[in-house]
């Protein structure tokens, strides 16, 4: 069977444009086209990010015609251990593995019994996808190194970001090892451990006096400004290609359950891209026929202290009233997500619901997650962990199906989040005596 087409292509549709500072084509596998989320207008490839005509957001559009099903699973299942053995369904070259690039991805999938059996579900249901065994202990690994390849294509020699922590140190390791120079942008107040983990590649680090939404905008005045020519900024001009590397999730996920689609799916939301990236991947796989075409469910999770999509759920709203973030989890606190109003209409079209959890919750979450898997995960894991509990509660998470929790980052790098909480049980002299008096003894 061939497989399915995820756009419609015309006869005189190439995937080779050619960029505006370069005579070279730009390759980027099987990427055909720019496509605009909104009223589907079509642009060629490029360093674009908004619709020209009704300034929605662009998005990869495919060309994958080509591809034949079982043929497909066998190219992806002798591809490396990372997220290039999905190459021909992301917008990068085909020779991509033998780039440098920081190749992150196909992390553990762990069967979390420990912890089903703590929050009632059924053992052998609940999965933890642990994205903290990136190179730089998050998520975002994936998708700074689909930006990395666009800002080659597309002759970039600076990268940049606008970032809340995590973002900001994958760019800064994905940069140095493919010979870019980096300059990152981030609230000055964020924890220590993400300026460390930010800094130590080498790139220049910004503090912004400013939260995170403060940040980004101005990164927006940068680009529009001749101090900002020939920046990539991941999330922002090379946003269309960074965003797919969301979907290498999915796909990892549905690989990993022996090419089956999860039931139920508890994702963590910043901007909301990841949820929407992961919800494409999926559809792709059913398109292409590597999964059973079947319902599946998807739940959003954020923090109580940044929670306007969990708000607008609850309210029914189709629009995201914008918040002033106040939690601990820093890594997802955006007030005024960009891709909000989709995570909306993914949440109701699956029959999946947006929840959040206060900070308490969250360091809790943190704690049962480690004390029951032996997985420490940053805030963000606190979040998803804490709102699967939440939804098993209120009945909208069914505990007999097949569910895959998602945790996005390291533990390490929120260290303060807990650090109140935990710490020396006893303090003793080196000897015996002394450890029978701290009634440490067997
Ligand atoms: C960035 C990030 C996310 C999700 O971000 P989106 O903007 O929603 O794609 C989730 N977890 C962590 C740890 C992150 O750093
Ligand atoms: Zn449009």
């Amino acid at each position: 069977m061939a497989a399915q087409t995820d756009v419609s292509t015309t006869a005189d549709t190439t995937n080779t444009v050619t960029s505006p500072d370069s005579a070279n084509p730009v390759d980027l596998g099987p990427a055909a086209a720019l496509s605009c989320r909104e009223c589907g207008h079509r642009v060629p490839l490029g360093p674009v990010f908004a619709c020209e005509e009704c300034f929605g957001p662009l998005e990869i559009a495919y060309d994958f015609s080509a591809y034949e099903t079982e043929d497909l699973r066998k190219r992806i299942e002798a591809g490396p251990a990372n997220i290039w053995r999905y190459a021909p369904l992301l917008p990068v070259p085909a020779d991509v593995a033998e780039k440098p690039n920081i190749n992150p991805g196909w992390t553990k999938l762990v069967q979390a019994d420990n912890l089903a059996r703590e929050l009632g579900v059924t053992p052998g249901k609940l999965f933890v996808k642990d994205d903290s065994g990136n190179p730089t202990h998050s998520f975002k690994d994936r998708v700074v190194a689909q930006a990395i390849e666009a800002a080659r294509a597309f002759n970039f020699t600076t990268l940049s970001c606008s970032s809340t922590g995590n973002l900001a140190g994958a760019v800064g390791a994905a940069a140095a090892r493919a010979g870019f120079r980096s300059c990152v942008f981030i609230p000055h107040d964020l924890e220590q451990g993400k300026i460390v983990m930010a800094a130590v590649y080498g790139g220049e680090l910004v503090g912004i006096e400013g939260n995170y939404d403060d940040v980004n905008r101005f990164c927006s005045e940068l680009i529009g400004d001749p101090a900002g020519e020939g920046w990539g900024f991941v999330n922002v001009n090379l946003r269309p290609y960074y965003a797919e590397g969301s979907k290498t999730l999915a796909y990892e996920i549905c690989e990993q359950l022996g090419w089956r689609l999860p039931d139920q799916l508890v994702i963590p939301i910043a901007s909301g891209s990841q949820l929407t990236k992961i919800d494409k991947g999926l559809q792709e796989l059913i398109k292409l026929g590597l999964v059973e075409d079947k319902p599946y469910k998807i739940f959003g999770a954020q923090a109580e202290g940044c929670s306007p999509v969990s708000v607008a759920y609850k309210a029914g709203h189709d629009v995201v009233r914008p918040q002033k973030p106040n939690t601990i989890a820093k890594s997802l606190a955006i007030g005024n997500p960009a891709d909000g109003p989709y995570v909306l209409d993914i949440a109701r079209r699956t029959g999946g619901a947006v929840e959040d959890v206060n900070d308490e919750q969250v360091v809790d979450a943190i704690k049962l997650l480690a004390q029951t898997e032996g997985i420490f995960a940053e805030t963000a894991g606190g979040v998803t962990v804490g709102v699967a509990k939440k939804l098993i509660e209120n009945g909208l998470l069914d505990p007999t199906l097949t569910t895959v929790v998602l945790n996005t980052g390291d533990g390490l790098k929120t260290l303060d989040a807990v650090a109140s909480d935990t710490g020396l049980t006893a303090t003793i002299r080196p000897n015996l005596d002394s450890f029978r008096e701290a009634g440490l003894a067997s």
